[in-house]
C-alpha cells in the first residue's frame, strides 16, 4: 500500500535502527510504514557494513532477519516504501519512488533513521578504485599487494585484517596517538602489538596531506601530525577509514526546522523527540555510539515511547567489538576513564595462557581484564582479547546492567573447560585471587 492514510508512525530509512523500529512498532500495533531509498533492508550494516565486512562474506543472518520479520509483520502492519523520503512538513514525507513516481506518507510520528555515510578526507577524494572506503574495500576485484589503511579505527582494522591474511601488505596511518581510541589502554597496547605481529605496520601521530594517483598506484604525502618533514608512501590501494558522518542529505530537515549539531547529527532528547514534536530520530544520525546495536536499541525504546511504554537504552553500558583475530571486546568504563573520574579502584587480570580452553585449541593470545571500585568491588568496565570475545563479553553487560560486584561474577559455576572461565579467574583477581596463576 501507498501509505497514504495517516500512520501512526512513519520510519524513514530501514537500517537497523529503522527495520527493528518498524517490527517493533507494528507488534505494538501501530500502524506503519517504512520508507528505505536502497530497495534493500538493513542498512550500512546488512549491504555494506557489519555483515559482508565480517564474512566477507555470508550476508545471511542480517538478510534472513529483516527478510523473515518483514514477511511476519509486513502484511498490513508495516507498509514498506522503496524510494527518497524527503519532509514537507513535520507530519508529511514526500517520497521519490523506485519506480519513478511520487507519494506523500502521512504519520503522527516519524521517525528519522537515515544512517551515516563514509567520511572523506580533506586532499583525498574517494574514486572506489584506487582510493577506497569500505564499501570498495568489500568488493576489491584483486589482492592490492600493498593497502594502506588511513585511520585506525575498527573499521580500518577489520579491513585491513581481511585483506592482509590475503596476503596484502598493510600500512595503518593515524592522526591520534593510538589505533582505536575508546579502547582501554592496556588492552590497546596488547592488540596493536598482535596485529603488528601479523604484519600490519603502524604510521601513528601522522598525518595525509594529499594523494597522488595518476601513475600506476597511489603516491601519499604524509607529515607528522606535529608537523615536519614530509615523506611519501606508496601504495597500490587505499583504505579510507577516518569515520562516518551522519546522513541527512536530501530530508530536507531545515524546512521542518529540525535542530543538528555541528557535525551535522540531529538532537534529540532522552525520549528521542528532536525540538519539532512528533519527529524522532535514532542510530547514527544522532550522538552515541554509531553502532548496529545501538540503533536497534534506539528504535525499540523510541517506539516504545511512542506506544506510551518506556523505553530504556543506557549508552554506557553498549558492547563495543573489533571483529579481528582475536577479538577484542569491552564494555563499561576504560582504566584511563575511571582514573580521570578520580575513583578508587581496582583490576584483575587473567591471561588466556593460563586458561585450559585457550590452551588446548592453541587459540591463547589475549587477557581478561576488569576495573572494579576499590570499596565496593562494583564492575565499572570489562574488557576482553580473545577468540570470542564479542560472545565473552555479554555476561559482563549483564553484570554491569545489574550493578554486579567482580565477586558475584567469581562466585558463579562457570563450565569447564570454556573461555568464559577467563572472566570469572579475571574476576577472582579483581577482589581476591585467581586460581590458575
Ligand atoms: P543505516 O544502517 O546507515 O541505515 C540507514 C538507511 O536509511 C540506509 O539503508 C539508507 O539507504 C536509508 N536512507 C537514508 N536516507 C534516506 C531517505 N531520505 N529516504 C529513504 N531512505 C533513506 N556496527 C556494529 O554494531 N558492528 C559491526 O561489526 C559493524 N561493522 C561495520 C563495518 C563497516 C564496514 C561499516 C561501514 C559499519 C559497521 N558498523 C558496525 C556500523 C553499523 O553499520 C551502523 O552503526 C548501523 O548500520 C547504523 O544503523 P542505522 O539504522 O542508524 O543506519
Amino acid at each position: 500500500s501507498s501509505g497514504s492514510e495517516e500512520n501512526d508512525v512513519v520510519i524513514i530509512g530501514g537500517g537497523p535502527g529503522g527495520y527493528v523500529a518498524a517490527i517493533k512498532a507494528a507488534q505494538l500495533g501501530l500502524k506503519t510504514t517504512c520508507i528505505e531509498k536502497r530497495g534493500a533492508l538493513g542498512g550500512t550494516c546488512l549491504n555494506v557494513g557489519c555483515i559482508p565486512s565480517k564474512a566477507l562474506l555470508h550476508s545471511s543472518h542480517m538478510y534472513h532477519e529483516a527478510k523473515h520479520a518483514f514477511a511476519n509483520h509486513g502484511k498490513n502492519k508495516v507498509n514498506y516504501v522503496k524510494g527518497y523520503g524527503k519532509f514537507i512538513s513535520p507530519s508529511e514525507v514526500s517520497v521519490d519512488t523506485q519506480e519513478g513516481g511520487n507519494t506523500v506518507v502521512k504519520g503522527k510520528n516519524i521517525i528519522v533513521a537515515t544512517g551515516s555515510d563514509v567520511k572523506s578526507l580533506p586532499g583525498i577524494t574517494i574514486d572506489e578504485k584506487k582510493i577506497v572506503s569500505s564499501t570498495g574495500a568489500l568488493a576489491l576485484s584483486e589482492i592490492p599487494k600493498k593497502l594502506v589503511v588511513v585511520g585506525a579505527g575498527y573499521i580500518g582494522l577489520e579491513m585491513g585484517s581481511v585483506w592482509g591474511r590475503l596476503g596484502s601488505e598493510i600500512t595503518v596511518v593515524e592522526f591520534g596517538p593510538d589505533i582505536v581510541p575508546t579502547m582501554d589502554g592496556e588492552i590497546r597496547k596488547q592488540f596493536q602489538r598482535s596485529l603488528e605481529k601479523r604484519g600490519m605496520k603502524f604510521l601513528l601521530k601522522t598525518k595525509v596531506l594529499g594523494v597522488d594517483t595518476s601513475g600506476n598506484g597511489v603516491k601519499l604525502t604524509l607529515e607528522p601530525a606535529a608537523g615536519g618533514d614530509q615523506t611519501v608512501l606508496e601504495a597500490d590501494v587505499v583504505l579510507v577509514s577516518a569515520g562516518r558522518t551522519p546522513f541527512t542529505a536530501g530530508l530536507a530537515l531545515e524546512k521542518i526546522g529540525v535542530e543538528t549539531d555541528k557535525a551535522g547529527r540531529i538532537l534529540v532528547n532522552e525520549r528521542f523527540v528532536t525540538n519539532v514534536p512528533g519527529v524522532y530520530a535514532i542510530g547514527d544520525v544522532i550522538p552515541g555510539p554509531m553502532l548496529a546495536h545501538k540503533a536497534e536499541e534506539d528504535g525499540v525504546a523510541c517506539v516504545e515511547f511512542i506506544a506510551g511504554k518506556v523505553g530504556h537504552v543506557d549508552y554506557d553500558k553498549v558492547p563495543g567489538v573489533v571483529y579481528t583475530h582475536p577479538e577484542v571486546a569491552y564494555v563499561g568504563k576504560t582504566e584511563e576513564q575511571v582514573k580521570a573520574l578520580g575513583i578508587d579502584y581496582r583490576v584483575g587480570k587473567f591471561p588466556l595462557l593460563a586458561n585450559s580452553r585457550a590452551k588446548a585449541i592453541d587459540d591463547a593470545e589475549g587477557l581478561v581484564k576488569i576495573v572494579a571500585d576499590k570499596e565496593t568491588d562494583k564492575i565499572l568496565g570489562v574488557h576482553i582479547m580473545a577468540p570470542n570475545a564479542g560472545e565473552l563479553i555479554h555476561e559482563s553487560a549483564i553484570a554491569l546492567q545489574y550493578d554486579a560486584s567482580s565477586e558475584d561474577i567469581a562466585r558463579v559455576c562457570h563450565a569447564h573447560p570454556t573461555m568464559s572461565e577467563a572472566v570469572k579467574e579475571a574476576a577472582m583477581a579483581t577482589y581476591d585471587k585467581p586460581i590458575h596463576i
